[in-house]
């Protein structure tokens, strides 16, 4: 294929407009936009059609299925994500980024950008942060919750973290809930027999998240670092971030697809098995407070939380225990298109869409390149049909997997073609992309 491509006739967006013009990438990058030259040009046609930067998902568990995932991705207009490092029992986070790297990122379609975890709270030591920076590392993320799984972080670890993260201008990420309080409302059900999923949100009430989002917020103004609230809920934890905004802090939050869309409940249906996460869903006023959030910018992000996990392998088996159920649900590539979907409801503008869903997370966790249209950036793409009504479909999603909580759902377009630096990977809605590989993006520096 030529080595330069013209994407013409399409509107192009940006978070503070959209106007009409033609996009021309050489050699992996954005080499001009408006009036371009064509002259030995591959054109993709985008006549009627808007054209987005790629989308960033900043919040995905991609490690063990990267090929599948990533491969979605793209199919769904996503061309960089963040993705969570795992971590085997006994290595240090600089380990564990090292060996992803080495053995996980050769088999990226899309682009990666690491988030380093804290898994093993007791082990953490002063450097580790400096270390695992050192590899291109920009962010850390804490689980406050999950005491029964040995990760949750007590306030001592978190503040040292936050503390080494602030002095090397990482951001923290944090999973906020109250995991020991969590931890006696889960023991209470199960004593009492009750082992049904109805249990899962009885057991993690949303004032357990806001009372987690206020300290975490708290701990990061005294650390002095930038704090960043993974899967907000609803009103209470909203409200503690727009307080830390209000002094000042540098805070954000994110909303995830599955919040966005469903109910409480949905975990007391027959299909509840389908929505086992955390945090929990919440009510229908919880879930309107969030589109508000993410129209007038009480949010900041719009992510997937993708989890690569089966219905019949990891779900079905132990169904009829919520303590043993693994948690999340897949989405990575339905974010954007339903993003797209939501946009004209509730006041989201497309501009507003490519705030959340591509220009700020580039902006926030440092991806140079990202997350806009323009000269210079990487010849990363979204062409998006609005005139072609579709539906998503597990087969459209094309991630390997048995299930999507999204089955069916109705779509306003569908994506025709993406491009990922510079390479026509998705063409009329059909991956063209299985040469192409991703890049590691270093960030932090
Ligand atoms: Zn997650």
């Amino acid at each position: 294929m030529s080595a330069v491509t013209a994407v013409v006739g399409g509107t192009i967006v940006s978070p503070s407009g959209s106007v009409a013009g033609d996009v021309l990438v050489r050699d992996g990058a954005i080499a001009a936009v408006g009036e371009v030259d064509r002259t030995g040009a591959e054109v993709v046609d985008a006549s009627g059609c808007l054209v987005l930067p790629g989308a960033i998902d900043v919040h995905t568990h991609i490690f063990g299925a990267v090929a599948d995932d990533t491969r979605s991705a793209l199919l769904g207009g996503t061309t960089s994500m963040l993705a969570f490092v795992d971590a085997e029992p006994g290595e240090r986070p600089v380990e564990a980024a090292r060996r992803t790297i080495a053995d996980e990122l050769p088999k990226a379609h899309a682009d990666v950008a690491l988030h380093t975890v804290i898994w093993e709270p007791e082990a953490y030591r002063p450097g580790d942060m400096r270390d695992v920076h050192a590899l291109g590392v920009g962010s850390v993320k804490l689980w406050l919750a999950y005491i029964e799984l040995g990760i949750m972080a007590d306030d001592d670890v978190a503040f040292a973290v936050m503390q080494e993260a602030a002095a090397l201008g990482m951001v923290v990420l944090a999973h906020c809930e109250n995991g020991r309080v969590i931890d006696v409302l889960t023991r209470e059900l199960v004593a009492a027999g009750e082992m049904g999923l109805g249990s899962l949100p009885r057991s993690r009430p949303i004032a357990l998240e806001a009372e987690c989002v206020h300290r975490f917020l708290a701990m990061a103004e005294v650390a002095g670092s930038t704090a960043y609230v993974v899967h907000v809920t609803g009103s209470r934890p909203m409200q503690e971030l727009a307080a830390a905004r209000g002094r000042g802090q540098a805070v954000y939050g994110e909303a995830c697809v599955h919040h966005l869309l469903f109910d409480e409940s949905c975990h007391h249906g027959d299909d509840a098995l389908r929505y086992v996460m955390t945090p929990p869903l919440r009510s229908p006023g919880d879930r309107a407070a969030l589109r508000g959030g993410l129209v007038r910018g009480g949010l900041d992000t719009y992510a997937s939380d993708h989890c690569h996990l089966r219905l019949d392998r990891d779900k079905v088996p132990v169904a009829d225990d919520f303590t043993r159920v693994p948690t999340g649900v897949p989405g990575i590539a339905a974010r954007l298109p339903i993003g797209l979907a939501l946009a004209g409801e509730d006041g989201l503008t497309v501009e507003r869409l490519v705030e959340v869903a591509c220009a700020a997370p580039a902006r926030i966790f440092g991806l140079p390149g990202k997350g806009a249209v323009a000269p210079g950036n990487d010849g990363d793409l979204v062409v998006w049909d609005p005139a072609a009504p579709s539906a998503i479909t597990l087969e459209g999603l094309g991630d390997g997997l048995d299930w999507t909580p999204y089955d069916g759902f109705e779509l306003p377009g569908r994506i025709r073609h993406v491009l990922a630096r510079g390479v026509h990977v998705v063409e009329d809605g059909t991956f063209i992309g299985e040469e192409h590989r991703g890049a590691y993006l270093a960030v932090g520096g």
